[in-house]
Order: structure tokens, then C-alpha cells, then sequence
């Protein structure tokens, strides 16, 4: 039928739950009465208010994320952020420092060197970041603005299985690829932010969790767009956001509370995971290549050794249904992205079909 759908084990943008789809398609003509599509609606009118209100207050709940902490609706993607960080939260030193593990929080730390003293205070690059280095206060100068790190890396398939301690120094975590899939202490964080397209809506908007004592600091020079206090200050509505992004955005965080909130999903997420990496550990055709206690619950990287052998295994897998499973464009390989809509059936299907192909091309 029209609505037969594949698996998409893309690592972003990524599948949505099937409820959240009909019922966005169920609103998608008439909203609620209004007469018009929320993609019609003015970002002023009543009506939308209520519906960013609600997405905000339904992540507050989720996350309980401290009062003391602003919600932002921004644009530009995870992207944005890698500039946006410096440029706003360099505030008095003007010096951060940043833990590399995996090309995203490279990315984050050659940006943020355009704006003020930036050091690499740990790296597993040399270990082509097959781990999380182990982080402490004396790891970060005293002095710091800011301690960055990307909380779940999504070419690698790693992630933190622990906040590192940095004392007073507000720490700053890339959640791009976790967010909403365990459950995480917002108090421990000064700023979190994460790109939607993964685990949250379609791409269009970013979330920015950050705490008030911070905002306000930007040089005066700073774009007005790229100020966090622009945004705070007018409720993500200074200029017109991404109204139907934030909509969806806002039917995803219904769904997670109506299944009963991050704990259930990080539940099924363990699960789903989990299954997938004992067969990995059960065989020695696939190959993981990150430490076991810091593999990510998203993204599950494999190779078989031989890049041929695994573009016949991502070709062969898409004709069943299975599509995306190509490894990132810098490290090839095999990347089963498993985030929060992923059905278990889906890696329960995958495998099946990892049994099927290792008995075939043993
Ligand atoms: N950070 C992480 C962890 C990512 O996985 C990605 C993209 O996949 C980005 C940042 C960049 O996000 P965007 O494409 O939204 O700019």
C-alpha cells in the first residue's frame, strides 16, 4: 500500500514514530478546527503559541529541566552551534576546552579556535576514537569558560557513559544523536543542545538548553541571530521559527510521555541495542571497533573487513527493506543508526539478515 514503509537506518534525518506521522497527517489540512495547516499558521496567532508553549513544557517535563534554564527553538542545525558556543559563552577568559571524540567535536573545536584560546584537552583521534577518554577537573585549565564534549558520537558509535567533573566551569555537551534516549541531570550541564533530526522531528530546528546565568555575555559585535539572549528573551519567537518543525517537535514529546517518558524509551533503547551488539560479540565476521563500556545506544558501527564485502551487505540489505546502513562518507563500514523510532522489529530484521549474509559470504 501507500503507507508500506522500510527501516530506516539512517543516522539522520531518521524515522518518526508511525503514531506521530498519522496524527500530523490527520492535522495536516485542518488544525484542530483553525481551518488551516499549522504549515499555514501565523507564529503569532493564539494557536501556535499554544503549541510551542506546550512542545517547551512537555521537554521540560521529560528532561525536568531545572527552571533555571531557558529553552530555545533555533535554526541552523548542530552546526550553528559549533559557532554560536564560542561566540557567546567565551565570556571572560575568553579560553575553553574541549575533548575530541569523533569528527563532530572536532568540527565544534576548530570553530570555536576562530574566536578565543582554545585547547584539545583530551583526544582518542590517535586510537581512530575508538573510546572516551577519561576526564577529571585536573584535565581542564581553572580558568576556562567553558568544558565542551560531544555526548554520543555518531560516526563512530561511541558515548559517554559519564559526565566529566569540571567543578565551576560550565560544561557543554553535542547531544545531537542521544538526546531524549536516557535520561540525563540538565543541572550537571551549563548548556545542552541537540539537532532534531534524529531523535525529535524533522530537520529544521535545534534545541538549545542553557542555563540563565549565562546568557548576555556575547561582544556587541555579535550578530543578533547568533546572540542566545535574543532568543531568550522573546520565548524563540524574535524572528519567525520553524513553526511546523517545532510542531512535530512538540507531537514526538507527547508520544515519549503518552509511552511513559525517557526512562520507557531508554528501556526499549537498551534493548534494541543490546541485541545487536551480543550478536556482534557472538561473531567474529562483523567487527565492532569501540570499547564495550562506551558504545553508543544509536549508532552501531560494524565492519566485516573487506569494503566490498560491505557495500554488498548495505545493497543487499536495502533490497529487503533496510536502507542508510552505509558507514559515514569519512570512515565507510557498516552503521546501523537504531535512534528512538526504530522499531524493535526492524533490528530484530537486521539480524536475521546479518545471520543470513554471514552464512552466504563466510
Ligand atoms: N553534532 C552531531 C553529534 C551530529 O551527529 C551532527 C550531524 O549528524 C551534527 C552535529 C551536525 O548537525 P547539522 O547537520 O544539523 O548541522
Amino acid at each position: 500500500s501507500k503507507y508500506d514503509r522500510v527501516y530506516n537506518f539512517s543516522a539522520g534525518p531518521s524515522m518518526l514514530p508511525v503514531p506521530v506521522l498519522e496524527k500530523a497527517r490527520d492535522e495536516l489540512l485542518n488544525y484542530h478546527g483553525t481551518g488551516e495547516s499549522v504549515m499555514e499558521m501565523s507564529h503569532r496567532s493564539a494557536e501556535y503559541q499554544e503549541i510551542i508553549d506546550r512542545a517547551e513544557a512537555d521537554l521540560r517535563d521529560l528532561l525536568k529541566i531545572p527552571d533555571n534554564y531557558k529553552v530555545l527553538f533555533l535554526q541552523g542545525g548542530g552546526t550553528l552551534q559549533f559557532s554560536m558556543v564560542p561566540m557567546n559563552l567565551l565570556r571572560k577568559s575568553k579560553k575553553a576546552d574541549y575533548i575530541i571524540t569523533g569528527n563532530w567535536a572536532k568540527k565544534a573545536y576548530e570553530e570555536a579556535t576562530k574566536f578565543g584560546d582554545i585547547r584539545i584537552a583530551a583526544t582518542s583521534e590517535p586510537d581512530h576514537y575508538s573510546y572516551i577518554p577519561k576526564c577529571g577537573r585536573d584535565d581542564f585549565r581553572e580558568d576556562a569558560d567553558y568544558v565542551y564534549i560531544c555526548y554520543n558520537n555518531t560516526i563512530y558509535g561511541s558515548h559517554f557513559n559519564y559526565i566529566p567533573d569540571t567543578g565551576d566551569i560550565p560544561l557543554v555537551a553535542d547531544m545531537s544523536s542521544s538526546f531524549l534516549s536516557e535520561e540525563v541531570d540538565v543541572s550537571k550541564f551549563g548548556l545542552i543542545y541537540a539537532g532534531a533530526q534524529k531523535n525529535v522531528a524533522p530537520a529544521g530546528v535545534t534545541i538549545v538548553i542553557v542555563r540563565e546565568d549565562l546568557l548576555g555575555f556575547a561582544d556587541e559585535k555579535t550578530p543578533i541571530y547568533l546572540d542566545y539572549a535574543t532568543h531568550a528573551k522573546k520565548g524563540s519567537m524574535y524572528n519567525t521559527p520553524p513553526c511546523f518543525t517545532i510542531y512535530m517537535a512538540g507531537l514526538v514529546f507527547q508520544y515519549l510521555k503518552s509511552i511513559g517518558g525517557v526512562k520507557a524509551i531508554h528501556e526499549i533503547d537498551v534493548k534494541k541495542a543490546g541485541k545487536l551488539y551480543d550478536y556482534l560479540d557472538s561473531t567474529d565476521f562483523y567487527r565492532t571497533g569501540i570499547e564495550p563500556e562506551d558504545r553508543s545506544l544509536m549508532n552501531v558501527t560494524f565492519v566485516t573487513g573487506n569494503p566490498e564485502l560491505d557495500a554488498k551487505f548495505v545493497a543487499e540489505a536495502k533490497e529487503q527493506g533496510m536502507i542508510n546502513l552505509k558507514g559515514h562518507r569519512s570512515v565507510g563500514g557498516i552503521r546501523a543508526s537504531i535512534f528512538n523510532a526504530m522499531p524493535p522489529e526492524g533490528v530484530d530484521k537486521l539480524i536475521e539478515f546479518m545471520k543470513q549474509f554471514e552464512a552466504k559470504n563466510r
